[in-house]
């Protein structure tokens, strides 16, 4: 049986402890073998990231340098227009083929929102969605039918989700931790400390590059 692979969108501008501390728990739990990073490519139309993708990835690599558990996926940042997440699974999972266990992993904010997603219905068809707890979201869905739908691919054990390729949502019970990419941007723009927030290479990194000062 090949290993459980899984991809962690977002715009990461910067990553933070939110992202990791949650997705290492997760994967502990699920026996993930590896997650790959997968930086957002933002529409025009879309309040911009003020990281370029450049240095949104240089960001990833500080994060992760002694992080074995990570790899970086540049492929939405190498295309022209922004990439639906459904395309971008199709894609990995045509290059992995049929049987590879694949998860895509979320924060409870974005499966709250998953009914907004393009073709969000056909995501458990290409892999499973991993979901990591996040303070201050309810762990109800808004409407009854999105909670019968979760309910109905619930995985109550995690076995199943190296068993097939995918179609299960596991609600991983993570660490919360409150931590938000526009909380450093702010304490940043205010001179206050970002030291518990985020890794010291990240840090240092954003502190070279004189990144969210104004
Ligand atoms: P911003 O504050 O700029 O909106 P963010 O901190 O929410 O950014 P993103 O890069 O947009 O970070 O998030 C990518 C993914 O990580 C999303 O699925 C989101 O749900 C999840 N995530 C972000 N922060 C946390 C956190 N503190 N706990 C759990 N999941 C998180």
């Amino acid at each position: 049986m090949s290993e459980l692979h899984a991809l962690f969108g977002g715009t990461f501008d910067p990553i933070h402890f939110g992202h990791l501390r949650p997705v290492e728990a997760l994967a502990q739990q699920t026996g993930l073998a590896r997650v790959l990073l997968l930086p957002n490519n933002v529409p025009p139309h879309r309040p911009q990231p003020e990281a370029s993708a450049t240095q949104r990835v240089d960001m990833l690599r500080c994060a992760i340098r002694d992080r074995p558990l990570f790899d970086i996926d540049t492929r939405e940042l190498l295309r022209e227009t922004p990439s639906w997440t459904v395309a971008t699974l199709e894609a990995l999972r045509a290059e992995r083929g049929p049987a590879q266990p694949l998860g895509f992993i979320i924060g409870q904010d974005s499966l709250l929102n998953l009914s907004g997603w393009h073709r969000w219905q056909d995501l458990l068809s290409l892999c499973h969605l991993l979901v990591c707890k996040r303070p201050g979201y309810p762990a109800q869905m808004a409407t009854p039918e999105m909670q019968r739908w979760l309910d109905s691919h619930l995985a109550s054990e995690t076995p199943q989700l190296h068993q097939q390729p995918a179609g299960f949502i596991w609600l991983a019970d993570t660490p919360l931790v409150d931590i938000s990419a526009t909380e450093i941007r702010q304490r940043r723009r205010q001179g206050l400390s970002c030291d518990r927030l985020l890794p010291p290479a990240v840090i240092d990194y954003i502190d070279r590059a004189g990144l969210y000062l104004k």
